[in-house]
């Protein structure tokens, strides 16, 4: 999953490009629910919200780190469940 720094600007470009929804505005900043980014896998060659941000404050989360394998199994998962 991808995670937003504290650089963030809360512009609100990137939460209306989430295929999957994880996007939230938080308390402070702009949020991603782990649960339900897929790094745009399933839907997207590019994440689409690290395209959009203007000022580059979206990376990859340290404590989420996942394979492209297990973004498949989550993308698939919450289809599923749609
Ligand atoms: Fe949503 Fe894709 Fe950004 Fe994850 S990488 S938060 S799925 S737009
Ligand atoms: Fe924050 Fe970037 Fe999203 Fe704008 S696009 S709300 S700066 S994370």
């Amino acid at each position: 999953a991808l995670l937003i720094t504290d650089e963030c600007i809360n512009c609100d470009v990137c939460e209306p490009e989430c295929p999957n929804g994880a996007i939230y505005q938080g308390e402070e900043i702009y949020e991603i629910n782990p649960d339900l980014c897929t790094e745009c896998v399933g839907h997207y060659d590019v994440s689409q919200c690290v395209e959009v941000c203007p000022v580059d404050c979206i990376i990859i989360d340290p404590d989420n780190e996942e394979t492209r394998e297990q973004l498949q199994a989550k993308y698939e998962k919450i289809t599923s469940e749609s």
